[in-house]
């Protein structure tokens, strides 16, 4: 049995956590510092201690824990587990019958009703990413959950939490089988290298599954693309499949070249018809401006911070000016892809910082798309933050 505490809501935040907002901070509780071992069950109430709802706590980025139910009989086991499982399954019964698509979220922390745990699926094996070391106290429950609920052929995990140097880099299997290396999944018929034991990142972002998509489908006939950030070249990938005349990927990591190559590789696509650029992105747009090069699209989907060395990148500050550059080097009538994951704005303040530039440009533009979280990323109705993702497809002209 997990150890359990009762603790007091502040007022104000017992009106929040009554109606249904799942993250509890430590500015929430009265009492705070009683709060010792992560994983602890905290029964919330009210001013007057009447049962308000059940937490764990768990500190991450984003609080120190989540509401887990509202239900003061409901207890917090194996068993509760399994229902948010079956139930996370259930939705994505559709991904899983179809077989042009191998790799989504199966489920999505808050979303799915357990906030700090996501797992995606990757080709039949399931990759655990733990938020905290609270989140983590519940691996045992996880795992054999998953073994009554799910089938799989393996378990592999993340642990995204500060273990104080006790984290084994370089084995992250936990259960079943071990898997191959790279995992060739398919998303919506396209191939692409998975690996679910090197790092932080596998090589793809799932959560841009229907932005590739629309790209190659929609976008990227007879067209030239220019992927910036461009990371594995996911979207490259997608273009040069929905038949891009070319390709051309910027990232600054080193390792981005062999891993684009390998994308590229996987689906019969040539790569040496396409162009693969180690080099900042800042230096290339001078590079592009010098060449007067134009492209017919242009992909910007930066980290939400980054530290090269010449420039510092915040997504909140620079997003305008990196729009700016990219109108710069985009043809008439042409479309830039402009994508945050910055969970500190919402898809308003995004338009204005895109607004923004083309004003500053004195130029004209139109938004024929627009994109945020695809549904096997559940996003909890009372924590529209969870949905971060922001794409918009900007028409010039
Ligand atoms: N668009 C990618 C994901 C981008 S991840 C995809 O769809 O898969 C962010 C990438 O930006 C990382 O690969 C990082 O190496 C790269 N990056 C960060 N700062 C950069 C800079 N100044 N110039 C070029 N690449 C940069």
């Amino acid at each position: 049995m997990k150890q359990q505490i009762t603790i007091k809501l502040k007022d104000k935040s017992k009106a929040e956590i009554a109606a249904g907002y799942p993250l509890i901070t430590k500015d929430s509780l009265e009492g705070a510092e009683r709060l010792q071992e992560e994983g602890t069950i905290i029964n919330l109430t009210d001013s007057k201690g009447r049962f308000v709802a059940k937490a764990y706590y768990g500190n991450q980025n984003k609080g120190a824990g989540w509401v887990l139910t509202r239900d003061e009989t409901e207890n917090i086991d194996q068993a509760f587990i399994e229902r948010k499982l079956i139930e996370a399954l259930r939705r994505r019964r559709d991904l899983f019958n179809n077989p042009e698509t191998t790799a989504f979220r199966l489920f999505n922390g808050e979303g799915d009703g357990f906030g700090g745990v996501i797992i995606d699926y990757y080709d039949g094996y399931f990759l655990v990413s733990w938020y905290s070391e609270g989140v983590y106290s519940f691996k045992e429950d996880f795992v054999a959950a998953l073994k009554n609920v799910a089938e799989f052929k393996g378990i592999y995990e993340k642990k995204r939490f500060d273990t104080k140097g006790q984290y084994i880099e370089d084995d992250d299997f936990v259960a079943g089988e071990r898997g191959e290396f790279p995992l060739i999944v398919k998303e919506n018929g396209v191939n692409y290298a998975v690996y679910m034991n090197d790092g932080a990142m596998t090589g793809i972002f799932l959560d841009q599954r229907e932005v590739r998509q629309a790209i190659k489908e929609k976008y990227a006939e007879g067209k030239t693309v220019l992927n910036t950030f461009s990371y594995t070249g996911a979207f490259s990938i997608a273009a040069a499949l929905g038949g891009a005349d070319k390709t051309t990927s910027v990232d600054l990591a080193k390792r981005s070249s062999a891993k684009t190559i390998e994308q590229f590789s996987v689906n019969g696509i040539d790569y040496e018809n396409q162009d693969i650029l180690v080099m900042d992105v800042f230096n290339y747009f001078k590079y592009a401006k010098r060449k007067e090069l134009k492209f017919d699209i242009v992909i910007l989907d930066p980290p939400s911070f980054a530290r090269s060395k010449k420039y510092t990148f915040s997504t909140s500050k620079d997003y305008t000016n990196l729009m700016k550059e990219a109108i710069a080097i985009t043809e008439d009538k042409g479309i830039i892809v402009a994508s945050t994951n910055s969970a500190s704005f919402g898809m308003k303040k995004f338009k204005g910082f895109i607004d923004r530039a083309f004003k500053d440009l004195g130029r004209k533009y139109s938004i024929v798309e627009e994109h945020s979280l695809p549904p096997d990323f559940r996003v909890d109705p009372k924590f529209k933050e969870g949905n971060y993702l922001k794409v918009l497809f900007v028409k010039l002209g």
